[in-house]
């Protein structure tokens, strides 16, 4: 986890022996190199590429190795995204690591010209600014350029652990991530960057017809020996890259629909293990509820900060239609009881399924609903559009209607527009944050 430090991470400018520029970061959490100002890649502190930008487009890598390839909406075309198999996404990773061995021998001075800049002394191009710099071995004293002797040595040491993990190491380590924590199926898009503890696995309902995030995941929850030894493997396999995770998830679909007596000693693990570090979870509504402020209140002193609660919408009449099951009213409870906690709520809306046929009341009511949790700076409401898929009960359900048709893109937008605009927060001047959830961007 991240330190509240506030130093200023140490840049290293150089030249490639190609002649290309290059800068590397060395982050609290993350390197970072930069070639031409056009090649970006960013690792994690064991060497894992995570995000690497290309003229093509961004590509995020899972831990399980699988990519996210994304490009942003332009004059020729709207944003595009697709999802790559490992095998798929090995060509442009390796091209990455490829990238960080040429850094490591410029870093290195091997068998070239070492150029190796300082921060502070801007770039003047390799012919003028050319210097010596291998690494030292007294990290405490200045390179001959002025470039602290440590940050290269720690630029050497770093981009070793990049270069080693090549296309069959990384292969390997998608394994070891699978065995240590097993599928992680959603999270909301603030907490792509939490480390994911999985104290129940699936979904305790798991029938929306809309949904089959946990459709092959039995739901269960460990046993405190279990959840101890997953712990364990997690810190293992995360190592010092788990400076990179920002928080805590309690996975998967609803941890928190656990009874208190049996949630409790499983939260206190955790807490034990990371302490200090805040913790979020989804939970559903009707389980949610029965819960007590003071037991919110419990949870809330062990380090939980947000719950995310799958609302879908106000209207009681589409919650049944997609089989979901509580009521809005059951929301607007839950919401309660985490406010009077001092816990904030993350309500994420459904936009388009229930097609035309739904769509003006599930307005009308999900802001109403919206309202009436009196919602705060500290809340989040997310608007996520449902993604059609043909093997889910939704389809099978609107086959022939074309009033339940899921709602284009832009007729969403629409929606959301209404909603937000009837909806009132509990202070206008300091109203919730809104943002999009998009289920297709997720990456872990
Ligand atoms: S939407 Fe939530 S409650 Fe419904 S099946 Fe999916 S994970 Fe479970």
């Amino acid at each position: 986890m991240p330190s509240s430090g506030a130093t200023q991470a140490p840049l290293l400018r150089f030249a490639l022996q190609d002649g290309r520029r290059a800068t590397l970061l060395l982050g609290e959490a993350s390197t970072v190199l930069s070639i031409d100002d056009a090649l970006v890649s960013s690792w994690d502190l064991a060497g894992r590429p995570y995000a690497l930008v290309r003229e093509t487009g961004t590509y995020r890598r899972g831990l399980d190795g699988r990519l996210l390839w994304k490009r942003e909406s332009s004059a020729h075309g709207p944003r595009q995204r697709r999802r790559l198999s490992a095998a798929e996404g090995e060509p442009t990773v390796e091209a990455a690591r490829l990238d960080a061995e040429a850094a490591l021998r410029a870093c290195r001075s091997e068998g070239g010209t070492p150029l190796v800049i300082p921060r502070d002394s801007g770039w003047t191009g390799p012919e003028e600014s050319a210097v010596s710099a291998p690494a030292p071995a007294d990290p405490s004293s200045p390179g001959p350029d002025g470039a602290p002797r440590g940050d290269i040595a720690e630029a050497v040491r770093r981009l070793h652990a990049i270069v080693a993990l090549d296309t069959a190491a990384l292969r390997e380590d998608a394994a070891r991530f699978l065995a240590a924590s097993g599928p992680v199926g959603i999270l909301p898009p603030d907490q792509y960057l939490s480390l994911v503890v999985r104290v129940t696995e699936g979904c305790s309902w798991n029938a929306c017809t809309f949904c089959s995030l946990y459709r092959d995941v039995p739901f269960r929850w460990k046993r405190p020996d279990e959840l101890d030894a997953h712990l364990a493997a997690l810190c293992a396999y995360f190592g010092p890259s788990i400076a990179l995770r920002r928080s805590i998830f309690l996975g998967d679909a609803n941890a928190l629909c656990l009874a208190h007596d049996r949630l409790l000693p499983l939260v206190e693990r955790v807490a034990a293990r990371f302490p200090g570090v805040p913790m979020f979870s989804f939970v559903d509504a009707w389980t949610g509820q029965r819960r007590t402020p003071a037991e919110w209140s419990v949870y809330a002193g062990l380090g939980l900060r947000r719950v995310y609660v799958g609302l879908e919408s106000g209207d009681p009449g589409l919650l049944a239609w997609l089989e979901k099951p509580g009521s809005p009213r059951d929301a607007v409870d839950l919401v309660g009881a985490l406010h009077d906690a001092g816990v904030a709520a993350g309500v994420i809306v459904l936009l388009g399924a229930g097609g035309e046929r739904f769509a003006r009341d599930h307005t009308a009511r999900t802001a109403e609903t919206l309202t009436a949790m009196r919602l705060r700076p500290d809340d989040f409401v997310y608007f996520s559009e449902y993604v059609d898929d043909p093997a889910l009960a939704y389809g099978r359900r609107a086959a022939g209607e074309p009033d339940l048709q899921p709602l284009p893109p832009a007729r969403n937008a629409e929606l959301r527009r209404e909603i937000r605009a009837a909806l009132r927060p509990a202070d206008p001047a300091r109203p919730p944050r809104t943002a999009t959830y998009d289920i297709r961007e997720f990456v872990y």
